[in-house]
């Protein structure tokens, strides 16, 4: 068998994390091969956040537009899903073809190769008869896949996941979604808003499960007034499909739709990864990591795969944790005598890697000045891009009683505040704030409404720095603004 290459670092799955630790570390000169068996830039980009995004503003303005009929005259509206369709191809994916991301990664540096990769024993990675010996770590930045729930009959059927939803050129006339969680209402407002009959199955008894119950009140609401179908507390015990028409039966109910997206979580394939000739359990859930991102010795792990949270933010929040480590380490490994001989060609990237390394620190997670950062996920923010965006950050009212945590919680209404008023159609919102109140600073909040994600940044400001309560009371909030809805539910805080 030919003799391993050996680099510096090997990254297995380019996703938004892998990518980015990839052509980081390749820029600071470190050598770098980065393994990618389906598209780099990974779910994100080709069928995810960026595609279903356009989606959403397209389906927006098709309601933006039919609310001139109780603001400003009429308007008819003829949705057309072509031109989204169109865009998604064109302008987000180039027909799903990662050619510029490839182009992107080799143009920093470092060295593309396609296929499925798994460990080969410490510091070995395998991808087909390749194999390649990594000086200084390997990096795991390989996602999640949709998980299909064990329901009998769903495997044999033509079902969608998110992938065929995302790729769609023609709607069909009707659609079951399985999940109301954030992928499974955004799409589903989506396509409704384009004319499709949709009906979303959800086994919790409420929608956004996860997040406050107010949430859920107010998307469901929401959902249904664009038409959506929702059923919650259903529990699907069987999918059939007859060549046209999915049945899914749940007891004593059948739900019937030309289409079905199942959309009820997503599972890391660590049993791929051959994470067991390193002495790691691959029966795991994710890949549990410590604050540094890493796995075990000269491992790291960043992204959905780790369990921290499937958000594209993570995944680029712990990419600076990690490429701050591995550059840690290579600076350390390049002072220390190299009894192997193999170390290093690092030696010319240093004064990069120091560079990097110290804007790590500076502009990264916490950390104290000239430390390496960890990750903190305290202030964590979600949102869900439903008309109204359901924004949050950090503990909801029910975790922190469960934490035990002295709570109090302050809410106020998006329609009684002066802007909520003046916006009129599509002003459902509201902002409930979970205060600490032993402590005096928030540990939680939710934003709701038109504007939801973006009036969320003060709150995640707000826990990030646990501002003190007396300071957010005496701040000034600009008339008339989403915002300022804020200072009524402190003012309600009790
Ligand atoms: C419909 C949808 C909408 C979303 N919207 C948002 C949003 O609005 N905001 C947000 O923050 N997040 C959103 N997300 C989540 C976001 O897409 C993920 O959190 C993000 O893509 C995670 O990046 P990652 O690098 O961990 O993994 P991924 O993007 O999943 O990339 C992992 C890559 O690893 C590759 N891989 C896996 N195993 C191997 C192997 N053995 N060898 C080689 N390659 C391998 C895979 O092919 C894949 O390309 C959305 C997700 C979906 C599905």
């Amino acid at each position: 068998m030919a003799e391993p290459e050996v680099v510096d670092v090997v990254v297995v799955g380019l996703g938004v994390g892998g990518e980015e630790v990839a052509g980081r570390l390749a820029e600071a000169g470190l050598s770098v091969v980065g393994i990618e068996r389906d598209l780099v830039g990974g779910e994100c980009p080709y069928w995810g956040c960026i595609p279903s995004k356009m989606m959403i503003r397209a389906a927006n303005a098709l309601a933006e537009a039919r609310r001139v009929n109780e603001l400003a005259g009429s308007a008819q509206v003829q949705p057309d899903w072509a031109p989204v369709a169109k865009r998604i191809r064109e302008e987000a994916t180039d027909t799903w073809d990662d050619t510029v991301a490839v182009d992107r990664f080799t143009g920093k540096g470092g060295r593309f190769l396609r296929g499925s990769a798994r460990l080969d024993g410490p510091g070995r990675v395998r991808v087909g008869d390749q194999v390649i010996q990594a000086r200084h770590g390997i990096v795991f930045g390989t996602g999640t896949r949709p998980s299909v729930p064990p329901i009998d009959g769903l495997a044999d059927t033509p079902y969608w996941t998110n992938h065929q939803a995302i790729e769609v050129e023609e709607l069909p006339e009707s659609l079951l979604v399985l999940g109301g969680g954030a992928i499974g209402l955004e799409l589903a407002q989506v396509f409704a808003r384009f004319g499709v009959r949709v009906t979303v199955v959800e086994a919790a008894d409420r929608v956004l499960a996860v997040e406050e119950p107010e949430s859920s009140e107010v998307a469901e609401k929401a959902l249904r007034a664009d038409g959506v179908e929702i059923r919650t507390g259903v529990k699907a015990d069987r999918v059939s499909h007859d060549g046209g028409t999915f049945t899914v039966h749940a007891g004593d109910d059948a739900f019937h739709a030309e289409r079905l997206l199942v959309v009820t979580g997503r599972r890391a394939h660590l049993e791929e990864l051959g994470l067991d000739t390193i002495g790691v359990d691959p029966g795991q859930r994710y890949l549990p990591v410590d604050g540094q991102m890493r796995v075990t010795d000269g491992v790291w792990a960043v992204g959905d795969v780790t369990g921290e949270g499937a958000f594209t933010h993570i995944a680029m929040y712990q990419a600076a944790i990690v490429i701050a480590d591995v550059l840690d380490r290579t600076r350390h490994a390049d002072r220390a005598p190299d009894p192997s001989g193999t170390a290093s060609v690092v030696g010319g990237a240093m004064g990069a890697a120091s560079a990097v390394g110290g804007a790590m620190t500076a502009t990264g997670p916490s950390g104290a000045a000239g430390t390496l950062p960890r990750a903190d996920y305290r202030a964590l923010p979600r949102v869900t891009f439903t008309d109204p965006e359901v924004g949050a950050v950090g503990l909801t009212e029910h975790q922190a009683r469960q934490r035990g945590i002295n709570v109090q919680v302050g809410f106020a209404q998006l329609s009684s505040s002066a802007r909520g008023w003046i916006h009129k159609a599509g002003n459902e919102g509201f902002i409930k704030l979970v205060a600490d109140a032993d402590q005096g600073v928030l540990v939680g909040a939710t934003s709701v409404g038109p504007a939801g994600g973006e009036v969320l940044s003060a709150l995640v400001v707000a826990v990030h720095a646990a501002v003190p309560l007396s300071h957010l009371r005496h701040m000034i909030y600009a008339y008339p603004t989403f915002h300022r809805a804020i200072e009524d539910a402190l003012r309600d805080l009790s």
